[in-house]
């Protein structure tokens, strides 16, 4: 018996997977997706600072627009210790595309004006 705990929505369901890969405990269709993928793939969405050249700043706030293989977050997160942006900066920006080659962009979440 495997146990997990849905991360979808802040209810918090207790998953179950039994021996023969029955899955039991969650409460809508996407808690069963996220059983499913934590099963076969599991992926994350990564919040994080990059360095940042800026007249107040020192760090830029940036998140994945959607989720990355687990297996890639360290990878992600050592490649993100190597970027400087430079402001101006945007809400939204793409600071790094396709990273890694997962078809998901690291973007600004917040605008550096100078
Ligand atoms: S199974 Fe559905 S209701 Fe339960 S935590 Fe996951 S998303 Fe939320």
């Amino acid at each position: 018996m495997k146990e997990m705990i849905c991360i979808v929505c802040p209810k918090g369901c207790h998953i179950k997977v039994d021996e023969n890969g029955v899955i039991s405990g969650y409460t809508c269709k996407r808690g069963l997706e996220y059983a499913q993928n934590e099963l076969t793939c599991p992926k994350r969405n990564i919040s994080t600072t990059v360095k940042l050249i800026s007249k107040k700043l020192t760090r830029l706030p940036v998140t994945t627009n959607g989720d990355v293989p687990k297996e890639k977050i360290f990878e992600i997160m050592e490649l993100l210790n190597n970027v400087v942006v430079k402001a101006p900066v945007n809400l939204y920006d793409i600071i790094v595309k396709n990273v890694l080659g997962t078809n998901i962009d690291i973007i600004a979440t917040r605008t550096i004006k100078e």
